[in-house]
């Protein structure tokens, strides 16, 4: 048996067995619909996910996983023998979306090649669906082509395991070597990223990468703060133009205001970071982001673990799926941060907050990123935490639940989620509080349901705590 067939196997057995356990906290006969009958889901604030206000005393109806009418409860026409499941006081919301993050690396307290691999890759992608994330895109970091095989299996119908997250992914990524030093790409990956010697050599690198389709082309322009060799104009404009003509998007890796605005010129499809350098983003970039349709990533909550000082860490959310000792470790990381460290950090993250609100007053589409899955950003719990963030900057709710929804979505280009619609998946989060009064209440979530099939998070938080219920 070759290595591919044996993983096919493994995975077909894995995927039955988390089937078998999915089924959680009510009877099957009423979370699971057999083929064709109806569950009817009644009562519960629903956020559409398309930034209209939100449906009080809503209902949904579900058959085959699909959505079939949803609307006000009194306007809905019950299918005759459909279960009801009473959600009075709930609130509901579409899976979440996150363009930006990096997974395989992140276990324990560390973030590291070591423990990269296709089990580990799996074990994020459950951590994410455990938290109502649906779908994720790695960014340009991964090995050995896990991420294109899950991936690829997924998308074949080979790997079919509704307790594992949408995965995306950029392969590798490219950015531009640094004389006498590791390149400029993140710690974890510099060995895997592919160093762009001449604009030449970086069209030849995107032609071979196109071969093995990637989501996306991620490319890292950044001097890492005056420590690496930054990415020349000739050579981002290759890397993006060769893009287009495999027919792929680029997104870019961002620090400074006058890069940003030349990506723009140069044809960039999204950047993974907002400007975090002085002066941050001005109103000639929000009109040249706004003009040109590029998505801008928000990527906040990499930057605000500091700011916000380590009690974020005592989330309760958090401890669901994190041992104490790990958590205990990050605290004393940001805890033993020089004091001058926690100024600039600071001052940095007021730019990525006007930025935000910026981007989002002149009408940029801003989608959730969280640069999830190295130091403490913690795959699932990370997006709740940029939800906040997004928030606290001054976005309004349902813009922000939108940007985390619907327009991630539409950039992954599922077309059949993001929103809750006639047709859409049923793929949704059953919230105790309602986020639209205070952004954290979304990570107070009831239950995670997949095509219509509760997720069994209190199975996933014992395997990973020892602790099933909270
Ligand atoms: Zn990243």
């Amino acid at each position: 048996m070759d290595e591919g067939a044996r993983m096919n196997v493994h995975a077909g057995v894995a995927a039955a067995f988390t089937l078998a356990s999915l089924v959680a906290g009510c009877t099957p006969e009423r979370s699971v619909a057999p083929d064709g009958d109806a569950l009817v889901f009644e009562g519960a604030r629903l956020i559409t996910g398309d930034g209209s206000a939100a449906i009080e005393n809503g209902a949904f109806v579900v058959r085959n996983g699909k959505i079939e009418q949803i609307g006000a409860s009194s306007a809905i026409e019950k299918p005759a023998g459909a279960s009801t499941i009473d959600l009075r006081g709930k609130t509901v919301m579409p899976m979440i979306v996150n363009v930006h993050g990096h997974v395989g690396y992140m276990k324990g307290a560390t973030t590291g090649s070591e423990h990269y691999s296709r089990e580990n890759v799996l074990d994020h992608l459950r951590r994410f669906v455990y938290y109502g994330v649906g779908a994720i895109q790695s960014l340009g970091t991964e090995r050995g082509g896990v991420e294109m095989d899950i991936r690829d299996e997924q998308r074949a119908g080979t790997l079919k395991d509704l307790g594992l997250a949408t995965l995306f992914t950029a392969a590798n990524g490219v950015v531009v070597p640094t004389p006498g030093s590791v390149n400029g790409g993140p710690f974890f990956a510099t060995d895997v990223v592919h160093e762009a010697a001449s604009p030449d050599d970086a069209r030849r690198y995107v032609q071979a990468l196109a071969a093995s389709k990637p989501d996306i082309v991620k490319l890292w322009v950044d001097d890492r703060n005056g420590t690496k060799t930054k990415m020349s104009k000739d050579v981002y404009r290759a890397v993006i133009d060769e893009a287009h003509q495999q027919g792929l998007r680029a997104v870019a890796h961002v620090y400074y205001l006058e890069d940003a605005k030349d990506l723009v010129h140069a044809g960039v499809d999204g950047f993974a970071h907002m400007v975090r350098a002085e002066p941050g983003v001005d109103d000639e970039l929000v009109r040249l982001i706004v003009e040109s349709d590029v998505f801008a990533c928000t990527t906040m909550t990499i930057q605000k673990g500091r700011v916000d000082g380590p009690s974020w860490l005592d989330d309760p959310a958090l401890a669901e799926t994190v041992r104490p000792e790990v958590i205990a470790e990050w605290k004393a990381r940001i805890e033993s941060a020089a004091p001058e460290a926690v100024e600039s950090a600071k001052l940095r993250y007021a730019l990525l907050e006007d930025s935000l609100r910026k981007l989002s007053e002149g009408g940029a589409r801003i989608a959730l990123c969280g640069d999830t899955g190295l130091l403490s950003q913690a795959p699932g719990f990370t997006e709740h935490r940029e939800l906040e963030a997004m928030a606290q900057a001054g976005m309004p709710p349902l813009e922000v639940i939108r940007a985390a929804t619907q327009v991630g979505a539409a950039i992954l280009g599922l077309r059949d989620r993001g929103t809750l619609a006639p047709g859409m998946r049923a793929d949704f989060i059953v919230l105790n509080a309602n986020p639209l009064e205070r952004m954290a209440n979304s990570r107070k979530i009831a239950a995670v349901y997949r095509e219509g099939i509760a997720i069994d998070r209190a199975a996933l938080r014992a395997s990973w705590t020892g602790v099933g219920e909270p």
